[in-house]
């Protein structure tokens, strides 16, 4: 399987060139060349099956050469080993014919474990096979960042830097990026918020001599490979319920269409999806372009949520790339344009992404009313971003089973949820000492030569 990038101007690459690429020299993003749908009867084989093994059979055809089927068993195994139950995604019910997904038993407590887990697998399987070091560099608005540190820290071939909005994150998340004691992790508090702190990260890898001086490897959720790893839980969730005889829908709490996008690759390999439904907060970006037909952005006001504060949806352009039936110039013209504020999306292609996503929204005075609702209804606490896709799900629900993304532990968020719902949700007896460790963090201004100079001063490259 090769891997193409959405802006039409770089070489088609491996699995594993693309994962160790992360974004394209072209600026784009990776894609595979195609996704055929799977056999009705694979799929309908897959109820009974273990996480690991639906994991391996959902993968295999996109990995190629790069892994022999004893590696990715191996790292599919690894990967998961850390979770803290048994069928690692689990599905619960909310009410009649709503069920939550919850993808928060990995070791950070949100849903990125699932993809960052087994990504550090794979990186570390196919750096040892070639004998080379990498420093990775990621953006994020919290649970990324916590989730690549956990899945690097002390690996033998990797140096990782982490690059957050300095205020801008819970203390939870924080603390899960700074306490972390292995001289290869790196917490770097940005002065600006999340966009910033992905646009310096861009910018580093649009700069290649700085990125082939440190081996410059990125693990957000541009990176193919995680995008694979989520379409995984889709595939258990909705034959738990039935599919492939019954469709189901989804709904999904969404910042950079990462999750989501899984999800839509889901549907093309066959797995019947009915609706699959954008939920964002007060962040809105997605839910106006699907609604406007235009992609413009504004400020970014920061809410209970941050995860998803986001005004640019990085993953949308692999959604694009197809509305636009694969033409990367035009792709390419449109990310141009943003940098100066925005797009207009053609009808063709809007109408593609109307007949493939509904959208909703929930303010935060909604967010908060939906944790507390959840809690007097079913006992059950629930993440204010889990609470904006509950939220945008209830104006999506009908005969066909609804599965709504529970992609945050609530004591990840406790301020919020006590605030909402009077609980106090405790940490989970394995971070219960999360508070008492000591920090480690250096604050860094919003400037790319400075935090260049920063990584190459410690990586000594
Ligand atoms: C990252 C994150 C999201 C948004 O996911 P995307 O893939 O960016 O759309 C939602 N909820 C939580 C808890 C997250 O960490």
């Amino acid at each position: 399987m090769k891997y193409i990038s959405t802006r039409g101007n770089a070489p088609a690459l491996s699995f594993e060139e693309a994962m160790l690429a992360g974004l394209a020299r072209d600026g784009g993003l990776y894609v595979p060349k195609n996704v055929s749908e799977r056999r009705h009867d694979e799929i309908a084989a897959l109820p009974g099956m273990s996480y690991e093994e639906v994991a391996y059979w959902l993968m295999r055809p996109f990995i190629g050469e790069s892994f022999s089927a004893e590696e990715l068993r191996t790292i599919i195994e690894r990967a998961y080993a850390g979770f803290g139950h048994a069928a690692r995604a689990p599905l619960v019910q909310l009410g009649p014919n709503h069920f939550l997904l919850e993808l928060f038993h990995g070791p950070t407590l949100a849903f990125k474990d699932f993809a960052m887990q087994l990504i550090g697998q794979m990186f570390q399987t196919a750096l040892a096979k070639r004998g080379e070091r990498i420093t990775i560099v990621g953006a994020t608005s919290g649970d990324t960042g916590s989730a690549a540190i956990e899945a690097f820290r002390g690996l033998d071939n990797v140096d990782v830097f982490i690059l957050f909005p300095h205020g801008r994150v819970s203390e939870v998340q924080r603390r899960q990026m700074t306490t972390p004691t292995e001289s290869n992790v790196h917490a770097l508090a940005v002065d600006g918020d999340f966009d910033d702190c992905q646009a310096r990260l861009k910018d580093m890898f649009n700069h290649f001599e700085f990125r082939d001086a440190v081996g410059l490897a990125g693990v957000n959720s541009i990176n193919w490979a995680r995008v694979l790893a989520q379409v995984v839980y889709y595939f258990t969730a909705a034959s738990s319920l039935g599919a492939p005889l019954r469709p189901v829908s989804f709904t999904v709490p969404t910042g950079n269409f990462g999750d989501i996008f899984a999800g839509y690759i889901a549907r093309k390999l066959g797995l019947p999806i009915e609706k699959l439904v954008i939920a964002t907060n007060q962040n809105d970006i997605l839910h106006r372009t699907l609604e406007t037909g235009s992609y413009t952005k504004a400020e970014v006001t920061p809410s209970i949520s941050p995860s998803m504060d986001i005004q640019v949806s990085s993953n949308f352009e692999r959604v694009l790339f197809d509305a636009y039936g694969r033409d990367g110039a035009v792709v390419a013209e449109q990310m141009a344009d943003l940098a100066s504020g925005g797009f207009t999306i053609s009808q063709g292609a809007i109408d593609f992404l109307r007949a493939e996503f509904a959208s909703g929204t929930a303010s935060e005075d909604e967010t908060r009313a939906t944790i507390k609702a959840i809690w007097e209804t079913t006992g059950q606490v629930i993440c204010p971003h889990t609470a904006v896709g509950v939220k945008v799900a209830g104006e999506h629900l009908g005969a066909t089973p609804m599965i709504t993304l529970a992609t945050a532990h609530p004591a990840k968020f406790p301020d919020a949820v006590r605030e909402a719902s009077g609980q106090d949700v405790p940490l989970p007896p394995r971070m219960a000492d999360l508070f008492d460790r000591d920090e480690r963090v250096t604050r860094v201004p919003n400037d790319l030569a400075a935090i260049e100079a920063l990584i190459r001063e410690r990586t000594g490259r």
